[in-house]
């Protein structure tokens, strides 16, 4: 068993490396479910459920439990996974993350209720952590789910004395697993005890995402997938699983590396992301509309473009939303044509998960040499002739640079602002994720082109095709 469980690894680790460039990312995954498939097999050889088969009461049968979980899940996540749009990726990722707490947090539990008395103390221990931050892993991921799917405010919520509250919970929660481990405690007491921590790390993974919201939540979710590893890996020590901790330890470390190169790159440490209830109000970029955004037909844009030398994209989530990435593609390949050097600028953040446009970008076949990273792109911007900016918005907006009151200030951004010619295309007034004007829209060399991104770009390479 051992051995497939380290195969199984293998392949996890393999994948993963794989998933460093679009070209071998889809084999990445692929390796890595395969990998996944071997631990699933490797389960029915192991002795707690080989030694199920001939007992005569099916609720005590392994074999079927295990294949009813595999078939409700595999059908959830089918369905799921067909159903669900690009743009909607980051919300199943905050399901997944609560889903792998909770399961990790169910196995503490029914080893919990193997050991009630927690004679076996490293075990114990194992125990009240692994239900402790599966719990919060799972309401913390759901109340993500729910604010970036924007069934719920995705706003920070902050209130008076949260931080002490937490605070109160942490230690409520340490006292519980504490009055579990030490020996000599009640059975009574110790179940009192294990049932509280499980309440209190659910309402603390609540209280603790919500103070954190707009264009903070990518973080959240990020951290929240370290934490569902940690759990893994926690609930991989309590039944001596060596396909959960060294899965777990992956997903952990991970999650916290993304989490730290999101905080760089939006230029926040995570302390001040985590605790300082940004974005909390409802603020609006200093100087605000000065007047209206002047508009441009996608006529007189052709005349700007076909001048140009120097063209450069700024996707962003609009273009996910119009999935105008192929169309792009076509453009740039006319504007070369025309002899435009084009280049495509991307945020670390723009989207709505990290890498995001990269895929969408790698999915048209824009060749990788065109990707420029924002501190590639940023000091050639006031030499480029043109700057495109495709449905997106916080990722270009000046007041993330001017604007100590604005919620997304100190976050670097792309600076559109500074190209010659900036078209901005875009569907009408909406605002961006973090709900603030955007002072770039108002600017004297910002000409606003507005309607569907894939539509409009559609008709700008039209315009190459017919002149
Ligand atoms: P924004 O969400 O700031 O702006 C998107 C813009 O796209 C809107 O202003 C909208 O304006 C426009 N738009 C929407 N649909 C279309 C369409 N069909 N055609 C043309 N335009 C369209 O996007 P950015 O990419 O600039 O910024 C990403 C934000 O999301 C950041 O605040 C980031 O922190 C946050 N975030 C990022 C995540 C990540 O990991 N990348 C995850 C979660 C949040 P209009 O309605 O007028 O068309």
């Amino acid at each position: 068993m051992v051995i497939a469980y380290i195969i199984a690894c293998v392949f996890f680790i393999v994948g993963i490396k794989k998933l460093n460039h679009p070209n071998t990312a889809r084999q990445g995954n692929m390796l890595s479910a395969f990998g996944m498939l071997i631990a699933v097999v490797a389960v029915f050889f192991e002795s707690e459920v080989t030694a199920s088969w001939n007992t005569s009461n099916w609720v005590q049968n392994g074999y079927l439990w295990c294949f009813l979980a595999i078939a409700i899940g595999s059908a959830i996540g089918l369905v799921w996974s067909k159903k669900v749009k690009m743009t909607g990726m980051p919300e199943l990722v905050a399901i997944y993350n609560g889903f792998g707490g909770l399961a990790s947090a169910l196995v503490a539990f029914s080893q919990f209720l193997k050991d009630p008395d927690g004679s076996n103390m490293s075990e114990a221990i194992a125990i009240g952590l692994t239900i402790f931050i599966g719990s919060m892993a799972f309401s913390g991921s759901m109340l993500a789910f729910g604010k970036l799917s924007e069934r719920i405010t995705g706003r920070a919520i902050v209130f008076k004395g949260q931080k002490a509250i937490n605070l109160v919970f942490v230690l409520a929660c340490v006292a519980g697993m504490i009055i579990y481990v030490i020996p000599g405690i009640d059975t009574g007491t110790k179940f009192l005890a294990i049932v509280m921590l499980t309440a209190i790390s659910l309402i603390f993974g609540v209280t603790f995402v919500l103070p954190i919201g707009g264009g903070d939540m990518p973080v959240v979710i990020s951290l929240m997938n370290s934490l569902s590893g940690l759990a893994v890996v926690s609930a991989g020590f309590i039944i001596s699983n060596t396909v959960l901790i060294v899965s777990g330890s992956l997903v952990g470390a991970s999650g916290i590396i993304l989490t730290l190169i999101m905080c760089k790159a939006m230029n926040r440490s995570i302390g001040n992301l985590l605790f300082s209830g940004f974005g909390a109000t409802d603020a609006v970029s200093k100087g605000g509309p000065q007047s209206e955004p002047k508009a441009v037909s996608t006529e007189d844009a052709y005349l700007i473009l076909e001048a140009a030398g120097s063209v450069v994209f700024i996707p962003g989530y609009g273009m996910a939303v119009a999935q105008a990435q192929h169309v792009v593609k076509e453009l740039a390949e006319k504007l070369e044509e025309n002899g435009a050097e084009v280049s495509f600028a991307v945020h670390p953040v723009a989207g709505r998960m990290p890498g995001h446009m990269n895929v969408l970008l790698a999915e048209a076949d824009v060749p990788y040499e065109q990707l420029k990273t924002m501190e590639e792109i940023n000091p050639s911007m006031p030499t480029q002739d043109v700057a495109i900016v495709i449905g997106a918005n916080d990722v270009v907006n000046p007041a993330a640079e001017t604007d100590e009151a604005s919620p997304i200030y100190g976050m670097p951004i792309i600076k559109a602002h500074e190209a010659r010619t900036v078209f901005v295309l875009k569907r009408g007034k909406g605002r961006g994720f973090s709900g603030i004007d955007n002072e770039l829209f108002y600017m004297q060399n910002t000409l606003m082109v507005y309607g569907d991104a894939k539509a409009t770009i559609s008709s700008l390479a039209g315009e190459f095709t017919a002149n």
